[in-house]
């Protein structure tokens, strides 16, 4: 890097006018064929991807030649992501400059959730981190972190805005894919008037919200019906659980894909059909990814900051939305989640 960390807003502060000028000025400095690489984290969700293709077709557009986006783990994107905009954009991690000019860094809270491709950022010219948790541990050199922004495709339409892109349909679309991804399709709590705002901006431009919807939230295989009918024919209900505001969980193994003959990202939206229970608070659902490992995510509809036990348990988030890798068996990984609640709401926040 080329020198000491900007001042540091604080860390429940929007970006300050400096932040936004030093990123503005990072990317204006960059020649037309200097080097760009965009990183988003691990097993990318829509706002990652979104936000991370809209800014790469953005720079393209200011006439900038050399851009590589990519995330760790293995390369390509899940089906309902295969009609994004500026996947040509996307290389393997491995194949990632090793010296970029500028790093752009999308909706990763921590450095560990950019994995193999942390390296980049203590080689590259300079470094920007776009992101909207909370959690954030400033990583970077230059932080566009803004925890009020309901996703990180806030932040990205005000960097493009500020750089003088105008939005075309294109660039839309990704910050549409992200800015629905992350609000539960303006259903949750961060759905302000500035985010409708944003949303009609993007849809003055033409693209086609139904298609988008439908590819993105509407469409899995007829295996994956059948494997959420095994998986959630499973789930458990505990009142007594999180000091008596409930608890619900299920689990999926990599069986339960093999027998369904379905690919693991058919699982992001398990939780979305866990978390309606109208008896518990806190809802939770534990993926396989190995042998004794476990991607987990928990909600929680209000009373508890499920980020603390996500925390806790070596993971992060947002205060409603958070995860964590879990270790040992599935009844191991409930043990400790129920543990973490009593003792999240045992303690004042
Ligand atoms: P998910 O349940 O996978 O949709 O994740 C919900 C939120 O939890 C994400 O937006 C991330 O901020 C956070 N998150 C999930 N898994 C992890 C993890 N292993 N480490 C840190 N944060 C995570
Ligand atoms: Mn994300
Ligand atoms: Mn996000």
């Amino acid at each position: 890097m080329t020198g000491p960390a900007l001042a540091q807003s604080p860390a429940d502060a929007a970006p300050s006018g400096a932040d936004w000028a030093a990123a503005v000025a990072a990317v204006r400095s960059v020649a037309a064929d200097g080097r760009v690489l965009l990183i988003c984290h691990v097993n990318p969700d829509g706002d990652a991807l979104g936000s991370m293709l809209g800014c790469a077709l953005g720079l393209r557009r200011m006439g900038l030649r050399q851009l590589q986006a990519t995330f760790p783990g293995p390369p390509g994107v899940a089906e309902p992501f295969s009609g994004l905009p500026g996947l040509d954009l996307l290389v393997p991690a491995a194949d990632a400059w090793t010296d970029p000019d500028l790093v752009l860094c999308f909706d990763a809270a921590s450095v560990s959730r950019i994995g193999d491709l942390a390296d980049r950022l203590d080689r590259a010219g300079e470094v920007v981190v776009l992101d909207h948790h909370a959690s954030n541990t400033r990583f970077g050199r230059i932080h566009l972190v803004d925890p009020f922004a309901a996703a990180t495709s806030v932040v990205v339409e005000g960097l493009l805005d500020r750089l003088d892109v105008p939005l075309d349909r294109e660039i839309a679309e990704c910050l549409y894919v992200a800015l629905t991804t992350d609000t539960g399709s303006f259903r949750f709590a961060m759905t302000t008037p500035a985010v409708h705002e944003m949303a009609a901006r993007l849809l003055a431009t033409g693209l086609r919200p139904e298609e988008i919807s439908r590819r993105v939230f509407d469409t899995r295989p007829f295996g994956a019906v059948r494997l959420y009918g095994d998986v959630l024919g499973r789930a458990e209900l505990e009142p007594e659980a999180a000091a008596g505001l409930g608890l619900v969980w299920t689990y999926a193994t990599l069986d339960d894909l093999a027998r369904h003959g379905q690919p693991a990202y058919v699982l992001e939206a398990l939780i979305d059909s866990v978390r309606c229970t109208a008896e518990a608070d806190v809802s939770c659902v534990l993926k396989q990814v190995a042998e004794s490992e476990w991607a987990v995510s928990m909600r929680s509809k209000g009373p508890v900051d499920v980020s603390r036990v996500a925390v806790a348990l070596g993971g992060g988030g947002h205060r409603l939305a958070a995860g964590f890798t879990g270790r040992g068996s599935a009844n191991d990984v409930v043990a400790a989640i129920r543990t973490e609640l009593d003792r999240v709401l045992a303690e004042p926040e």
